[in-house]
């Protein structure tokens, strides 16, 4: 059997009519960028995530791009991330001149909170929190330091659609949740999309006015902007699949339960929840110490996996700049070494999950 790490087009066919629907009125409308679809979209997301404002751009990078940028954040400030995340959500430090401040996970594989006070100095302005693989942050914790040292939240939820921290939505606990709706993602378009959600109208509006060349009134331009508009198609396309959202997640869910406790091997270690939240999902990440050969023998029984990710940012040839060197965040560089993202998605049969249950537990 052959199974692939993600397979795109099951969600697009468990609705297919409805999508189909979706972009040919766009296609008939004669509107394509920032029009009703994104204004509907962005009101609707808004309220799925329990915020006042959202507003659609062309990525997640984008988000936590202008995120920064709208904060006042730049040369000579510090942001504290996780050492061990995607590239963009380092990207959204750097791309304005400000610097990332690694910080070790936790056993959820986020940012260890108790590690966040000793990263703080005075040129500190924000904590950029990640919800890795659809698990929530310590948010607790996070929000009591960032309070107390009156920093910024900046949530980079691109993996965490629908996550929640003791009942409460990641992307809800600072001034910036940051989404991205890239089709692989929980909540995927069907190319490359994003949004920010907020409280804040003064920051809706220049997040707002940035994604488009920095104007509010056409051809009058307030700030130096970007080209980060949403159009009309994946914007039409995501209101369909937002309405499907929380059966996705749940079907995730459920794939996850059955790994959780169907995989028996001693030498693979499964994800742990965190007390209080509610995983979605994004990716079942586990753990071995003899990582590739695990990848190498469920490939040979064709079975594809991801590692997410293979070299963590302050170890990156991008980023040989900022001075890091191996042995500086053993905690982040063991997970670089020693997670494997298995196969989950929308879609995905029993009897897929079957065979990919039984070569795991067949690896010795
Ligand atoms: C996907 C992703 C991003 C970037 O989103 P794009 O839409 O690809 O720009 C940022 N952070 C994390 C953690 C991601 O997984």
């Amino acid at each position: 059997m052959q199974i692939k790490c993600n397979v795109l087009d099951r969600q697009f066919q468990m609705h297919q009519e409805e999508y189909e629907a979706a972009a040919l009125k766009v296609l008939r409308s004669g509107w394509y960028v920032l029009g009703n679809e994104v204004k509907q979209f962005e009101e609707e997301f808004a309220r799925y995530t329990g915020r006042t404002y959202c507003v659609g751009l062309n990525s997640g990078l984008d988000a936590l791009i202008l995120s920064v940028r709208a904060l006042g954040i730049g040369r000579g400030d510090e942001v504290i991330v996780q050492a061990n995340t995607y590239i963009a959500t380092v990207l959204g430090i750097t791309e304005n001149g400000a610097v990332p401040v690694f910080v070790e996970p936790d056993k959820y594989f986020n940012i260890d909170a108790d590690k966040i006070e000793q990263a703080i100095t005075d040129r500190t302005k924000a904590i950029m929190i990640v919800h890795l693989y659809g698990q929530a942050s310590n948010m607790r914790k996070i929000t009591e330091i960032a309070q107390k040292y009156k920093l910024h939240i900046i949530e980079d939820c691109a993996q965490s659609h629908g996550a929640c921290f003791a009942g409460r939505m990641t992307g809800t606990f600072g001034i910036s949740g940051c989404f991205s709706f890239y089709p692989t993602k929980n909540l995927g378009a069907f190319g490359d999309a994003g949004a920010v959600v907020t409280d804040d109208e003064a920051f809706a509006q220049q997040i707002r006015m940035m994604r488009n060349y920095g104007s509010k009134v056409r051809y009058y331009n307030d700030v130096e902007g970007v080209n980060s508009r949403l159009d009309e198609m994946q914007a039409a396309l995501l209101r369909v699949k937002l309405k499907y959202l929380p059966e996705l997640n749940a079907e995730r869910k459920a794939l996850a339960k059955r790994y959780h406790e169907e995989i028996w091997n001693s030498q693979i270690q499964l994800p742990e929840c965190r007390e209080g939240s509610e995983n979605i999902y994004h990716q079942y990440v586990v753990r071995c110490s003899r990582r590739d050969e695990l990848q190498n023998y469920l490939a040979d029984k064709g079975i594809q996996t991801q590692i997410h990710y293979p070299v963590p940012p302050h170890l990156a040839k991008c980023y040989q700049h900022l001075g890091h060197s191996k042995g500086e965040f053993p905690i982040t560089e063991g997970y670089a070494d020693e997670v494997l993202s298995l196969p989950i998605y929308t879609g995905m049969t029993a009897e897929e999950q079957d065979y990919v249950i039984e070569q795991i537990n067949l690896f010795h």
